[in-house]
């Protein structure tokens, strides 16, 4: 596999980078996960202006400019052949030459900027999109700032293996009963035909399907409800979902003890995904 790394494109044993970067000592570092469908980058605009964003509220540097960010992507894809994926990015404060709380002057550091693809044929027949996945809730104790995408991805990563003991696929977090997102995507119920998700804070990541599946919703006159719902309103719903760049919008069809309606994907998350799906790829570039 070739990969990305500071201006190079090298084969993946040969990107090497300094033990001092401030992602390795800190997680001091943000990242995008961008789709792949036939050759062709899923909402690309919004991921790249979502990883602005994180820059900026960080006080980090940029390490090029947007056009040069959409060239290393497609480069990438092109050199290896992905078809069906996802290319990952990240950002980092760079590597001081030595270990300091305090950031380092941007001046004499450079970020570091790390891209690879992953090939995952088949992404957007995934069986857990037939299936639906089953969820369980976990306090949430992630720190304050969840919009800002970081690669500070520890206790989400545990919240996976949680769920992975429990015999479930993924997690919900909840903050005193109510449900904040799951452990890499957007959480949302239907009840009575009405879409229900948590509205943007600094509480959740903005997600970039998110946005697009919202608009999606309203211009097919769907009723779309943008507010808190607690884990127990999530048990006694519909339906539920999930949307992350990775898996789209991904039925869930239990929540805990609590089966979903017949156990099987919803309407309503059926018909977003396709919706989704069709237009993502009509937009793609
Ligand atoms: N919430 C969290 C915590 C996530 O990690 C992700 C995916 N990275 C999302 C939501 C979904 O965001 P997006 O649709 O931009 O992938």
């Amino acid at each position: 596999r070739t990969v990305y790394l500071n201006g190079e494109y090298l084969p993946e044993t040969e990107a090497k980078v300094s033990i001092f970067d401030r992602a390795f000592l800190m997680a001091d570092g943000v990242y995008e996960v961008t789709s792949v469908l036939g050759g062709k980058l899923i909402d690309f605009d919004g991921h790249a202006k979502r990883l602005e964003r994180s820059l900026g509220e960080l006080d980090m540097k940029a390490p090029c400019s947007k056009e040069d960010l959409l060239q290393i992507h497609r480069e990438l894809v092109a050199r290896n052949g992905i078809e069906d994926g996802l290319v990952y990015l990240q950002v980092t404060r760079g590597a001081p030459g030595d270990r300091d709380f305090a950031f380092p002057d941007p001046e004499t550091t450079e970020p570091t900027l790390v891209l690879f693809t992953q090939s995952k044929p088949g992404l957007a027949d995934a069986p857990a999109s037939r299936t639906g996945i089953k969820v369980i809730s976990i306090d949430d104790i992630r720190w304050g700032r969840r919009d800002i995408k970081t690669v500070q991805l520890l206790y989400p990563s545990m919240g996976k293996m949680m769920a992975k003991k429990a015999g479930a696929d993924d997690a919900w977090m909840t903050e005193d009963g109510v449900v904040t997102e799951g452990t890499s995507n957007n959480a949302y119920i239907v009840k009575n035909g009405r879409i229900v998700t948590r509205s943007l804070s600094n509480d959740i990541l903005h997600g970039i399907t998110r946005a697009a599946v919202l608009r999606f919703a309203r211009e097919a006159q769907m009723e779309v409800e943008e507010r808190d719902f607690t884990i127990e309103e999530a048990r006694e719903a519909d339906e539920a979902f999930v949307t992350s760049a990775s898996a789209f919008v991904l039925p869930v069809v239990q929540i805990d003890e609590a089966v979903l309606g017949d156990g099987a994907p919803g309407p309503v998350a059926k018909r977003l995904r396709e919706i989704y799906l069709d237009e993502s790829r009509k937009a793609a570039i």
